[in-house]
């Protein structure tokens, strides 16, 4: 009979879990996946940071009953996130400029920032990059926007199609929503030099664009700092800025979903403002978020030993995965001279746009059990000291 549910049709399969399930199914010993966004260790193996190992056994000698947290969640942690974004010592945290809510991952944050935007700028459409992480869009549209890509890769060069960027920031309507990677772009891995970014601040400002800065790989590029230097430059500029930040990589917590939302306001009073009606945006998505991962967060990030401990390792994890681009390159070199993979050691953060066609990607899989992505990204962090001259073995042969 008839029913609500019965007429329900099953949705598409998302193209990078689709990737997983039959790397999971493939019994190749062998098989590597360089589909999934996720920074594996020299073993192949997801870390357990020693910073956090230590910030939970700290939480779990005082154990603490688990009431609520405040709608914007845990203070210390707000604090601490604000401070790491944008500096302890800017002009927007002393003259509280800034509102930080902490956020379920890096995805809550964005959702958070489109369930805001769309009550305050119903009308705008949003402009996301040519090609980006393919959740961008869905989350703005599922918040109701309209959805446009202005453009960014440029496969010609491997690089971004600047003047094609520019020229559309020039042109989309004022009060826009554009959506930036603040560094380590996903999925190309190639960012704009500090003088594009420059220009791209200043058609912003000019052109009174809301800029939205997604940052999920901050430390995974040059260094924190280095990679938080674009929000610095935009919030200094005045507001608004949104910012999304995500802790899933750089604190290998992806489990625990630990990001957080920042709004620059252009003064104080502003900013009470605009936390108050974030506040009913979270109130009425899932009230209050959990405790445990901004905690851990909190405390490394707070506890002067675990800080460096955790920079430290996150230096440990961008300078693997420096090495694993040399390697991959010089590798190739020998083995396909033919072929010139220079740029994957230009590009940033854990994916490489490595110029493979969906040919070639389905030969990896088909022949040598190596999973990429059709695009042909594939994520650098997944490789390794062991499966690197098998990787670049099947790569010299399908090319
Ligand atoms: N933004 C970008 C560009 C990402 O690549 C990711 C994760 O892959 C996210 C946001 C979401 O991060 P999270 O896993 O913390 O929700």
């Amino acid at each position: 009979p008839a029913s609500l549910l019965n007429a329900i049709e099953m949705a598409p399969r998302d193209p990078i879990l689709g990737i997983t399930e039959a790397f999971n199914a493939d019994k190749n010993p062998n098989k590597i996946n360089l589909g999934v966004g996720v920074y594996n260790d020299d073993n192949g193996k997801l870390p357990l940071l020693e910073c956090v190992r230590k910030a939970e056994v700290l939480l779990a000698e005082k154990l603490s009953p688990r009431g609520y947290l405040p709608i914007d969640g845990l203070a210390a942690y707000d604090k601490a996130v604000q401070e790491l974004v944008f500096g302890a010592d800017s002009a927007v945290v002393k003259e509280k400029r800034a509102v930080t809510a902490q956020a379920i991952g890096g995805t809550g944050a964005l959702k958070l920032g489109a369930d805001f935007l769309k009550r305050f700028a119903p009308n705008a459409q949003v402009w996301i990059s040519d090609p980006s992480w393919e959740n961008h869009r869905a989350l703005f549209e599922s918040a109701g926007f309209v959805v446009n890509n202005y453009p960014y890769y440029d496969a010609a060069t491997r690089g971004v199609n600047f003047s094609g960027m520019l020229d559309t920031l020039n042109s989309i309507p004022s009060g826009s929503i554009v959506l930036l990677h603040a560094c380590c772009h996903n999925p190309t891995g190639a960012d704009l030099t500090d003088a594009q970014w420059a220009q791209v601040i200043e058609v912003v400002l000019k052109r009174g664009l809301i800029p939205f800065l997604d940052m999920a790989y901050q430390g995974f590029g040059d260094g924190i700092e280095s990679d938080g230097k674009v929000v610095r430059q935009f919030a200094e500029a005045g507001g608004p800025v949104f910012v999304s930040n995500s802790f899933s990589k750089s604190f290998s917590l992806y489990g625990e979903r630990v990001g957080a939302l920042s709004i620059v306001a252009v003064s104080a009073e502003e900013a009470a403002r605009v936390l108050s009606q974030l506040k009913r945006v979270i109130r009425t998505n899932y009230s209050n978020p959990p405790i445990h991962g901004g905690q851990v967060v909190a405390t490394a990030l707070a506890t002067p030993e675990l800080r460096a401990l955790w920079e430290q390792e996150l230096a440990d994890m961008r300078v693997r995965i420096r090495d694993m681009r040399q390697a991959f390159v010089q590798k190739l070199k020998e083995q396909a001279p033919a072929h010139n993979f220079d740029f994957v050691i230009q590009q940033r953060g854990m994916f490489s746009y490595s110029g493979l066609t969906k040919e070639q990607v389905n030969r990896l899989r088909d022949e040598y059990s190596i999973y990429a992505i059709d695009t042909g990204r594939i994520c650098v962090a997944a490789l390794n000291t062991r499966n690197i001259d098998y990787v670049v073995g099947a790569i010299a042969k399908v090319i």
